[in-house]
């Protein structure tokens, strides 16, 4: 689960980490008062997305302005002024894709001096389980080009979980980022709290691009991306809160709803499998075929014919899809549940595209036959392979 930047400095104040002061502004109206609650003289309006990049990204609307979605302004009025342009627009920056992402929160904050822009994350690295630090003297709207032609300027280690983090951690950060004499110490101080705050507030991610040195000689968090294991938000009720589902994919979020575990793609394919493995498989033998997935959907072992049925109709919803591929080998999942899932929510929603069902497994036989005398328009597949050929075949015509 991602949180928007104000939420995120928010949190990270909570745990003493230099942040500016700012306002979040939620209506034109509200803009001017937020704005004037804040030290001058320079404010720095910026457009709150679940999406980086915002700085070099652009508006779609004309009155929106030429400048991104980061934007100075030298006085109180101007600051509201910017808002105003900003909110309702949509934003499009290389992380959003070409549809972009409305704009309905604006976050105005007191501008910062910059001396250097640096780069800092915290992440779980998925090869040594453990906690990484990786940062970069190159922080700043350029760190996927500096990761992509000069890797070597970015340093990452991870932390033994045993001992977590220790003060040698901090200065071998502050000696990378090339800090010297009091800098260390605040180095040192605030990646404690950093590590502490993604500790205890199970986190999968935390970004700040920049991590800046102001003109004072000080470290100050000026951007703050952080995401959270959406598997522990029962434990962090805070957390939870900070969900902004406008952010959201409405489909995922529905799928969320009904604990499926769904991520939609751009294909044309709409997969129901069971077991993340065989989704997997499934995506891979489609792309194998020449066709793209529309979506990874793991229905999961124990499902219920109401939670196929809402699969299923999640599937449909997508106007991307131009077929179905039911791909499901019961061993848990019994293959009658499946087929009553899908009968149900085509007599529901209808079924405008060519549906392959290949059943294998735990009640087939009683599966098969509910399909067969549903009277629905199915293509039975005997194996994965062929599934896969005849949903592209169906598709690519
Ligand atoms: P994004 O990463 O989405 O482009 P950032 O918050 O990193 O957005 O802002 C982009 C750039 O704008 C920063 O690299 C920095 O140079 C400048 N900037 C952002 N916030 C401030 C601020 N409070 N004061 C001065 N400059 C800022
Ligand atoms: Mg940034």
């Amino acid at each position: 689960m991602n949180i928007h930047e104000y939420q995120a400095k928010q949190l990270l104040r909570s745990y003493g980490a230099p942040v500016s002061d700012g306002r979040v502004v939620l209506r034109a109206e509200e803009a001017k008062t937020a704005a004037g609650g804040l030290d001058g003289p320079l404010w720095v309006v910026k457009a709150q997305i679940h999406a980086g990049g915002r700085g070099k990204g652009s508006f779609k609307e004309a009155d929106a302005g030429e400048k991104g979605g980061v934007r100075l302004a030298k006085s109180v009025e101007e600051a509201a002024e910017e808002a105003k342009k900003m909110l309702g627009k949509t934003l499009v920056t290389h992380q959003t894709g070409p549809a972009g992402k409305q704009v309905n929160r604006i976050y105005i904050e007191e501008g910062s001096d910059i001396e250097t822009e640096l780069y800092l994350a915290l992440l779980v690295d998925r090869v040594t389980s453990r906690v990484s630090f990786v940062c970069s003297t190159e922080g700043g709207m350029d760190i996927e080009e500096v990761a992509a032609s000069t890797p070597e300027k970015i340093l990452s280690f991870s932390v033994d979980p045993a001992t977590g983090y220790q003060a040698f951690h901090g200065r071998r950060i502050a000696f990378a980022l090339g800090l010297e004499g009091a800098q260390v110490k605040q180095c040192v101080k605030l990646m404690g709290q950093l590590y502490t705050a993604f500790i205890e507030r199970d986190m999968e991610m935390l970004e700040i691009n920049p991590l800046i040195v102001t003109d004072k000689g000080d470290l100050k968090v000026l951007d703050a991306k952080l995401s959270f294991d959406g598997n522990a938000l029962y434990r962090q009720s805070d957390v939870a809160e900070l969900r902004d589902e406008t952010e959201e994919d409405p489909k995922e979020l529905q799928a969320s709803k009904y604990d499926l575990n769904y991520i939609a793609l751009d294909g044309e394919i709409g997969c129901m499998v069971n077991g993340a493995g065989l989704a997997m498989a499934t995506m891979d033998i489609i792309k194998l075929n020449g066709a793209e997935p529309a979506n990874f959907l793991d229905v999961g072992g124990g499902a219920t014919k109401e939670k196929v049925t809402e699969a299923f109709k999640i599937i449909t919803s997508d106007k991307n899809v131009k077929g179905i591929l039911v791909n499901i080998f019961g061993g848990i999942m019994r293959c009658d549940v499946i087929a009553e899932g899908v009968i149900a929510a085509v007599k529901e929603v209808g079924l405008q595209v060519p549906l392959v069902v290949r059943l294998e497994g735990t009640n087939v036989e009683q599966g098969k036959k509910l399909i067969n005398e549903s009277g629905l328009n199915v293509i039975a597949a005997d194996d994965l392979k062929d599934g896969a050929q005849k949903i592209v075949a169906e598709v690519k015509g």
